[in-house]
């Protein structure tokens, strides 16, 4: 737990957050402003600031923020329509919460580039 970390307080349960899914290493939690039907964040309990902190010690971690992803969409009805998998690093990346999290937005369809 990293003080003053948002996505920590909500994985501890000291920030109200609709969670999808939680399990002993991941946490699924509705996005508070959604951009679009279905946008959920895919998040790791323990603190990585980013996805560019993820190393092979982590790859189980990894593929099971994977697996969640993957069970979020089937459980929310867009695994056969498609959905998008996001993960924004850094300033430039767009990233506003320093917590790894894995984007998943469906429901709509989806363009390319994105902004
Ligand atoms: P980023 O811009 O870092 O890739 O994504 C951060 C996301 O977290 C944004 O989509 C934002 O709406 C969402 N967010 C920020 N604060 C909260 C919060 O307190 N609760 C929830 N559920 N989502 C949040
Ligand atoms: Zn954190």
């Amino acid at each position: 737990m990293t003080n003053d970390c948002i996505f920590c307080a909500i994985a501890a349960h000291e920030i109200p957050s609709t969670i999808v899914h939680e399990d002993d290493a991941v946490v699924a939690i509705r996005d508070l402003n959604p951009q679009a039907p279905v946008h959920v964040l895919v998040l790791p309990r323990a603190h990585l600031a980013s996805a560019a902190e993820l190393d092979h010690e982590h790859a189980e971690l990894w593929y099971r923020m994977l697996r969640v992803a993957k069970h979020v969409a089937a459980s929310d009805g867009i695994a056969e329509r498609g959905y998008r998998l996001v993960v924004n690093v850094g300033h430039e990346g767009g990233q506003t919460v320093a917590h790894l999290h894995m984007h998943v937005l469906g429901g709509r369809q989806m363009t390319w580039p994105p902004g």
